[in-house]
């Protein structure tokens, strides 16, 4: 039997991050970390393309909150108490230099997550943090106020036990024996397939603002968007994916998806515009000069869906047609079938409910010395470092609250 003080279960991002933050706070305490896998960190190695997306650079908790569908009111507190500049500090602190891209994602300078990875281990070996790896945490009792978890390797006991092992079924099926609820696990993140004329040939052309809709849904979102081989991605679409991970999960993904190519204008906004151009622009010729920031390929195909030849001017267009192009930019209709994965970054919506965790310390509500970290929760962002944060900041407290009871 092998004795700690603290078990972290999860070699993973929110694993370490408490684990160091407890080892800074209290170097005295006996802290293991029980890790399945072969590797720790396994999942910092791919995040981000390979570059590892550490966090946003959104400094507001209460603005940064508005990025995790699920979640939002309940890391407010959270976030006011570690937020993305003390997860920026925090690296800049051990030597990681960390840089902000134009679109507020950070990522070490580097551009290699194992810069991270590096970061940690180095630190836990300082700390005398003892990792096993290859040891499956299999079971867990709790007697006599201490815990007593068996495992594919050995029998293991402490005091304070962490769960950090993300969206793992087996584990959240042991938390219901402890009473907890589960909150059943469906993806988020994700691509939409769609096999569609108006598509061919679009592969990787972009448009740099659209809203969508989905149709008898509540669901919405904008930003750009991105035409792939299989069918639509980018910001916009995976935003949709987060907030709409359950109820498309309900449609079998299968739904339509209503595109407005011009973002905010409105079918008769649009109609009325391009009536203008029958007087501004007659002998131009309509499949040539895109408008609404649409690139020249994107334009054409719309106006080929709206029966216009390539040859027609402006001057000699009806107004039929030219409805029917309104509606192609306004309320472009996709049959969506199906999903794919976002390599970049995908997670697990659903977890272990959180009307069961204290948030000012990650603490089970049911039972004592027993925190959550992480994805384990049912926390999820939408793609863009959100997801980390969650890990740093959920695990910083459950450090923090574990040190002012150890
Ligand atoms: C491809 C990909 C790219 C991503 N990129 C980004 C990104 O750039 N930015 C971002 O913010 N988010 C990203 N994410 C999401 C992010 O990786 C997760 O939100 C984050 O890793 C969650 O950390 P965690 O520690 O809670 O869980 P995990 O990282 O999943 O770690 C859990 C650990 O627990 C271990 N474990 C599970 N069960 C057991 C058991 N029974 N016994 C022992 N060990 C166990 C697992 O092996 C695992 O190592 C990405 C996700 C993926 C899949």
């Amino acid at each position: 039997m092998h004795i700690f003080d603290v078990i972290v279960i999860g070699g993973g991002a929110s694993g370490f991050f408490t684990a160091l933050n407890l080892a800074e706070q209290r170097p005295n305490l006996r802290i293991a970390i029980l890790e399945r896998g072969k590797e720790v960190l396994a999942k910092v190695k791919i995040s981000g393309g390979g570059r590892c997306n550490v966090t946003h650079a959104c400094f507001v908790p209460n603005v940064l909150t508005k990025f995790y569908p699920r979640g939002e009111r309940e890391l407010r507190g959270p976030f006011s108490t570690f937020c993305t500049g003390d997860v920026m500090q925090w690296f800049d602190d051990r030597g990681v230099a960390l840089k902000i891209e134009d679109d507020g994602r950070v990522f070490p300078e580097s551009d290699n997550s194992q810069t991270i990875i590096d970061c940690f281990l180095e630190e836990a070996q300082q700390a005398n943090i003892k990792i096993s790896t290859q040891t499956i945490v299999q079971n867990i009792v709790k007697a006599d106020d201490v815990w007593q978890i068996s495992t594919s390797k050995d029998a293991y006991s402490c005091k304070h036990l962490v769960m950090a092992t993300g969206s793992n079924t087996k584990i959240w099926d042991l938390c219901t024996s402890f009473g907890h609820s589960i909150v059943a696990p469906v993806p988020s993140l994700f691509t939409f397939n769609t096999k569609d004329d108006r598509l061919q040939n679009l592969m990787g052309v972009s448009a740099p603002m659209v809203s969508l809709k989905v149709k008898n849904s509540t669901l919405k979102a904008n930003g750009p968007l991105l035409i792939t081989h299989w069918g639509l991605s980018g910001p916009a679409i995976l935003r949709l994916s987060a907030w709409g991970a359950r109820e498309l999960f309900d449609k079998s993904y299968q739904f339509e998806l209503v595109v407005n190519w011009t973002n905010d204008f409105v079918f008769d906004e649009v109609l009325d515009e391009l009536m203008e151009n029958k007087t501004e622009s007659p002998k131009k010729t309509i499949a040539k000069y895109p408008q609404y920031n649409l690139t020249h390929r994107l334009w054409q195909q719309l106006v080929k869906a709206a029966d216009i030849s390539e040859t027609l001017t402006w001057a000699d267009v009806t107004k039929k047609q030219l409805v029917k192009l309104a509606e192609q930019l306004t309320q472009c209709t996709f049959a969506i079938n199906g999903k794919s994965t976002f390599k970049e970054e995908f997670v697990t919506a659903g977890g272990i409910g959180l009307k069961e965790i204290n948030f000012k310390t990650m603490e089970s509500k049911l039972i004592e010395n027993l925190y959550f970290t992480g994805e384990v929760l049912n926390i999820d962002a939408i793609t863009g470092g959100f997801n980390f944060q969650n890990a740093w900041t959920t695990g910083f407290l459950a450090a923090q609250s574990i040190t002012n009871k150890a």
